[in-house]
C-alpha cells in the first residue's frame, strides 16, 4: 500500500468544504472589523468559490465576525482580495 502524502488543508467558513490552504484566502476579524491576517491572533479561511458569492460570503463574515456590518466587511473584503500581493 502506497502511503498517501497529505497536504495540510484547510476549511472555508462559508461552505465548510476543504481545500489546499494555497487555494483559500486567509483572513481575519478584529473587533468585529475585517482584516487579512497579519500573523497574530485567530484567523479563518474562504475559498475562491466563495468569494464569487456575496450572499453567502456576507453571511459567512457576520457570523464568523460576529458583527452585523455587512456592508463594511464587504466592503473590506473586496479591497483586501483586490489588493494582489
Ligand atoms: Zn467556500
Amino acid at each position: 500500500m502506497a502511503k498517501k502524502f497529505h497536504l495540510p488543508t484547510r476549511m472555508c467558513v462559508a461552505c465548510r468544504s476543504r481545500d489546499k490552504q494555497n487555494n483559500l484566502v486567509r483572513l481575519q476579524c478584529k473587533d468585529g472589523e475585517l482584516d487579512c491576517f497579519n500573523g497574530l491572533g485567530r484567523s479563518f479561511y474562504l475559498c475562491k468559490e466563495c468569494l464569487l458569492d456575496e450572499k453567502k460570503l456576507s453571511k459567512a463574515l457576520m457570523r464568523t465576525c460576529k458583527s452585523n456590518k455587512k456592508d463594511n466587511l464587504m466592503n473590506k473584503l473586496k479591497e483586501i482580495i483586490t489588493d494582489d500581493r
